[in-house]
């Protein structure tokens, strides 16, 4: 396995309320505990090649990059293989499954 490798970087991603904003521009991205992914711009490239390093595990892999669809920002990386879903991060704020 690769790791998880999607947890969202600190600045990154800002949590206000239950909302995560964008860090930079403050765009909206939806509940926190609904996966903030789904709001962001996702964009699919080969692994192979990606950023110059040599990668040799074929065009299967994928490096999926999350963007702020407000200013372009990258919030995220993971890789994926095609056809699987994204990686569903959530943050855990402490009161998830607490309240009535
Ligand atoms: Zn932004």
């Amino acid at each position: 396995m690769s790791g998880r490798g999607g947890d969202p970087a600190a600045g990154m991603l800002e949590l206000r309320g239950a909302n995560l904003h964008c860090g930079r521009c403050g765009h909206d991205l939806g509940p926190a505990a609904s996966g903030w992914k789904k709001r962001a711009l996702m964009r699919e490239r080969p692994m192979e090649g990606a950023g110059g390093a040599p990668y040799r595990s074929g065009s299967h892999v994928l490096l999926r990059t999350f963007v702020c669809p407000g200013c372009g920002r990258q919030l995220a990386a993971e890789t994926a293989m095609k056809d699987a879903p994204p990686l569903d991060d959530r943050l855990h704020t402490g009161r998830a499954g607490g309240d009535p």
